[in-house]
């Protein structure tokens, strides 16, 4: 079991100001793994004073020198590799040979990434004889959730250290290691003392006195679109910046002259990926009705083959806590009474655990084996208006939904609260850019393509508002100053 007793803040470990812990399960053997020491209110003023008074001299360092941290914080990554993945895969559920590319590998080259853009804040415009400049935007306060913790952290850390800001960073309650072993990295590379400070803790404790802290100047929030309003309703009356990434429910576009057993093993597997905790998941699949048969039995036969568990050939893992595997259930179930077809996985699948918590109980054949798994799972005849299609069901639910023609496939794609991500698999590039251009999303992955660290990510409507990753994440925490001259 790995314990941490102490909370990093002020360049120091330091005793929290209470001595409650949260315990940090593993999703796949349902016991306890970690014990962190849980913040509070009191943890969160002395983090926020030490960033505070760290500001000053940190937005005042020069591009080179911030540049040469995050390549130093880059390489801790690389050599705790490891560690990092360890405690990603034990935490939150993702088998190990599957969690250090998908979730670690990303995360240490955006590190670098960021390290190449810090010379914005010695960058200086001309506009009509007036003089731009960005300048480091403060003390931010950076709220993640679990399902990519390492990726969230660096989109967040990484463009805030470019930036030339210092920061509180509260992880998610079930994900805290890979935060510590951020500490340590970020500590052992020399990174000033109140930079960076780390608070572990509730989101209705830690979380809503960073969003209302008077002394903190930017949140960047991640997480539920449900959160992500309690956050900006918290941070209204300090009128701070508000970050969101929030939820998604993201349409695959599958075009008539597309290689459909090429998109639609991309789309499954898109879906499945993560056990489907991923917010930009492709989770409607949009197909010709003259294909849509066809498509149906590739889907059903490229997620039978998908094998579940935490051992070297699983795909996908357990779902991250018994709450969020009741919801997808439960999800399940109201397809299942919407009238959708279910054409694999579902609630009588071998491998999901545990009976329903409402007592009912699944009879799914797995019961005694732990770990709180889902099948991967698909629906057919699915209407856009079903809520399996509207609600994020965060799991591995793929829901394919037939059209007629491609401004149909464009109206279903378009008509969500969401707009974080898209995809479109058409037969050429030009047909695929030609789609993208008129879906409302902040993404639009074309012809298989996959997440990008170099190009700005973040959602249109309910999915949130501001972008990470990129100098557009950058960006995020710079304020813009122009300094006029009489002309
Ligand atoms: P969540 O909203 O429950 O929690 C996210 C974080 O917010 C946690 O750290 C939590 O403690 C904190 N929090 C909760 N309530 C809060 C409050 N009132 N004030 C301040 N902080 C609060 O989300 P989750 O279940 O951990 O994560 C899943 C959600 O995250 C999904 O909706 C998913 O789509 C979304 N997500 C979005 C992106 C993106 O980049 N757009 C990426 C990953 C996940």
């Amino acid at each position: 079991m790995t314990t941490y007793t102490q909370l990093y803040m002020d360049g120091q470990w330091l005793n929290a100001d209470s001595d409650a812990s949260l315990a940090v399960i593993n999703p796949a053997t349902e016991k306890v793994v970690a014990e962190v020491p849980r913040g509070n209110a009191n943890d969160v003023n002395r983090a926020v004073q030490a960033a505070r008074k760290a500001f000053l001299s940190w937005s005042q360092t020069s591009a080179a020198e911030r540049k040469r941290l995050l390549l130093a914080i880059a390489d801790g990554m690389e050599a705790r590799k490891q560690d990092l993945t360890a405690a990603i895969s034990a935490t939150m559920g993702c088998p190990q040979h599957i969690a250090g590319w998908l979730q670690v590998d990303g995360p240490i080259e955006a590190m670098r990434l960021f390290a190449e853009l810090t010379g914005v804040t010695e960058q200086v415009d001309t506009v009509d004889g007036a003089l731009v400049v960005y300048e480091s935007a403060g003390v931010c306060a950076f709220i993640n959730p679990w399902n990519y913790p390492l990726h969230q952290f660096v989109g967040k850390v990484g463009a805030a250290l470019a930036a030339g800001c210092t920061m509180v960073v509260k992880p998610a309650e079930q994900t805290p290691l890979q935060d510590f072993i951020m500490a340590e990295i970020i500590d052992a590379a020399g990174v000033p003392a109140g930079v960076f400070n780390l608070v572990p803790g509730y989101g209705v404790d830690v979380g809503e006195t960073l969003c209302t802290h008077p002394e903190v100047d930017v949140v960047s929030f991640t997480g539920s679109t449900r959160a992500g309003i309690e956050v900006a309703k918290a941070a209204a009356p300090t009128v701070k910046r508000v970050t969101q990434e929030l939820g998604g429910k993201s349409p695959l576009i599958i075009t008539e002259d597309a290689d459909l057993q090429a998109a639609v093993q991309y789309g499954v597997e898109d879906v499945m990926l993560n056990s489907g905790q991923t917010c930009v998941a492709l989770t409607r699949m949009l197909v010709p009705a003259a294909k849509y048969d066809e498509a149906v039995r590739l889907a059903k036969d490229i997620a039978e083959g998908l094998v579940v568990g935490m051992q070297e050939d699983a795909f996908l893992g357990p779902i991250s806590s018994r709450a969020q595997q009741q919801k997808i259930l439960e999800y399940i179930q109201i397809g299942l009474d919407e009238g959708a077809t279910l054409v694999c996985g579902g609630l009588d699948s071998p491998v999901v655990s545990g009976s329903r918590d409402d007592g009912t109980g699944y009879s799914g054949a797995g019961y005694s084996a732990p770990g709180y798994y889902v099948a991967p799972t698909v629906f057919a005849n699915v209407h856009n208006q079903m809520r399996i299609a509207r609600e994020e069901i965060f799991g591995p639910v793929l829901c394919m939904i037939p059209y007629t023609d491609i401004d149909e496939a464009v109206e279903i794609a378009n008509d969500t609260p969401y707009g974080l991500a898209s995809a479109v698999y058409a037969g050429s590039e030009e047909g695929a850019i030609a789609i993208a251009r008129r879906i409302r999303a902040g993404q639009c992955l074309m012809n298989g393509a996959v997440f990008n660290y170099n190009a700005p990510f973040g959602g249109y409507k309910q999915s949130g508002n501001g972008r990470e990753f990129s100098a557009a994440g950058v960006h995020e925490f710079l304020e813009i100053k122009a300094m006029l001259q009489p002309q």
